[in-house]
């Protein structure tokens, strides 16, 4: 574990908050995190937190940066994303190797967050090129019209435990081409990971000889992030996390007329048809449901399936399930690893006992594994006679809820009855079928997949979720657009002045 956190750069003590090269600043006076490894509860090192002191430091660079680096052309901000690309590839293996240990993801899927992170710098890259403007016809003649957009200003995150790295990446990538400068509020229960990628920013900005541009403040909510959220320096906080922490941010966000972009919880579904792929459905619904131990975002929770194949499909998912190896997130073998902490475990005790007193038939698994290690469970399968309120709920944890249906527009009524939009999926064969989960009066939710699981998104496309999920779109298409502001120009190369809607608004000096 010593050579891993070395090689990022990690102490035993880490200081947690950074304004850009050779910019750790001490927190004397702010308090300390510990980052334990959620499969041995061992402690992985600690990290200090931002002081009010600090957090004035980190504010005023991310301020000062921020108006020396809206004048770089954007094509030159995206060469210093290609070098943060590069040097995010050459510490795949160990930033990966880190978020497992300290997030508790199998391998695999932390290698994988960080090529996330890879392929959205190699978009923004592309992206610095195309911050492209629509050109308009006035309906005033020597008029031209057209809009341009203008980086907006210092721009606030504040990410989630589950995904340590990629929505950070989605964020600052983008926001860095578009002329912003970030200012990062990890989760506290991942903030060696984030020191790490801070490291690699550092080493990037100095090799550009430039600093404040990626800033970091370790902190708990309560106190670093709300400090953040009501901070009038920072016109943009793009948040991602639970949907009651969510809303409290959006109601304070809006108090001072900030923007927002909201990436909150998700309570996905895949609806399966008769026609459906089972091979298909079960690979998907295993991923979507097991994969990070049902801690993602995208994760499956409900399995909507057509009445004649229920029963065929659930004796698969427990064959499945059954095959699924538990442990250490860091063995090959390993296909699902711990639950983050006792609360998120006891949350998914709660949640079983009582989807069980509410006519819930356990299927599969529901109980702690002790014998592995305190936070390691039992993936999880309940047969459900109706969507209950339980149901309707997103409990961070992997439990699968199935219910039947008759007649696909049922399938779709249940599948939107719930308050969150962010991912969901159908199983079929049949064309009209999918079109008609696609169609307006289909899936209300930001992600509608045909014939692959809710989970696993690509970067290119604009990611996020309606109602709850908070509408906010990250990542790729033109989700840049929620980090710059719009101006409409509108140029008179005449000598004339004709008014908007043909207005005559003449006085006695003129005909
Ligand atoms: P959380 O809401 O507990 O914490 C998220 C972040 O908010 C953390 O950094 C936390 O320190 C900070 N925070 C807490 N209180 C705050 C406050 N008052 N002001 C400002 N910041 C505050 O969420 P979590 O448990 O870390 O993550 C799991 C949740 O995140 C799940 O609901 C999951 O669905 C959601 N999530 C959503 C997406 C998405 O893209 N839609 C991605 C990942 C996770």
């Amino acid at each position: 574990m010593q050579s891993l956190l070395q090689k990022l750069g990690l102490q035993a003590n880490n200081r947690g908050s950074c304004f850009g090269s050779d910019g750790w600043i001490s927190n004397d006076d702010g308090g300390l995190i510990i980052s334990t490894n959620p499969t041995t509860g061992e402690i992985i090192g600690t990290v200090e937190t931002a002081s009010s002191k600090s957090y004035e430091q980190v504010l005023s660079e991310a301020s000062k940066s921020f108006l020396e680096w809206r004048e770089v052309p954007s094509p030159q901000r995206g060469q210093l994303i290609r070098d943060l690309g590069n040097a995010l590839r050459e510490n795949l293996e160990p930033l990966g190797e880190l978020i497992s240990l300290e997030m508790g993801k199998i391998l695999p899927e932390g290698v994988g967050e960080v090529q996330e992170m890879i392929d959205i710098c190699d978009f923004a890259v592309g992206l610095s090129r195309q911050l492209y403007g629509l050109t308009m016809h006035s309906e005033r003649p020597g008029h031209r019209m057209y809009e341009q957009w203008h980086p907006i200003g210092p721009v606030g995150v504040i990410t989630a435990f589950n995904f340590p790295g990629a929505p950070w990446a989605w964020n600052a990538a983008i926001a860095a081409v578009c002329g912003d400068t970030i200012v990062w509020k990890p989760s506290e229960i991942t903030p060696l990971t984030a020191v790490a990628i801070q490291n690699i920013t550092n080493q990037v900005m100095a090799e550009h000889e430039t600093r404040g541009i990626f800033n970091l403040l370790v902190g708990n909510g309560p106190s670093i992030g709300q400090t953040l959220v009501d901070d009038k320096r920072i016109p943009l906080i793009s948040f991602t996390g639970s949907i009651s922490t969510g809303r409290k941010v959006s109601k304070q966000v809006a108090t001072r007329l900030g923007r927002t972009i909201l990436e909150l919880g998700g309570n996905n579904a895949i609806i399966v048809t008769q026609d459906a792929d089972i091979d298909l459905t079960v690979k998907a619904v295993l991923f979507g449901s097991v994969g990070t131990a049902g801690q993602r975002c995208t994760t499956t929770r409900r399995l909507i399936v057509h009445s004649s194949i229920v029963d065929k499909l659930i004796n698969r998912l427990i064959e499945a399930y059954a095959s699924v190896s538990i442990g250490d997130p860091l063995d090959d073998n390993t296909l699902m690893g711990p639950m983050v902490n006792e609360g998120a475990v006891s949350n998914m005790l709660n949640a079983v006992q009582r989807a069980l007193d509410n006519d819930g038939i356990l299927l599969y698994g529901g109980k702690r594994l002790p014998e592995i290690g305190s936070l390691f469970v039992e993936p999880t399968i309940i047969r459900m006679r109706e969507q209950t309120p339980l149901v309707c709920e997103e409990t961070f944890a992997p439990i699968l809820y199935i219910m039947d249906y008759e007649q696909l527009e049922d399938a779709i009524n249940m599948h939107n009855s719930v308050p969150q939009g962010l991912s969901s999926a159908i199983f079929t064969s049949n064309i009209n079928t999918a079109e008609n989960f696609l169609s307006v009066g289909g899936s209300d939710c930001g992600i509608a997949n045909v014939n692959i699981g809710t989970s696993g998104a690509e970067i290119g496309g604009a990611f996020g979720g309606e109602k709850d999920t908070g509408g906010g779109r990250e990542s790729g298409s033109d989700a840049w657009k929620g980090y710059m502001r719009r101006q409409t120009v509108t140029i008179n190369w005449t000598n004339d002045l004709p008014l908007s809607q043909g207005i005559k608004f003449t006085g006695t000096e003129q005909d």
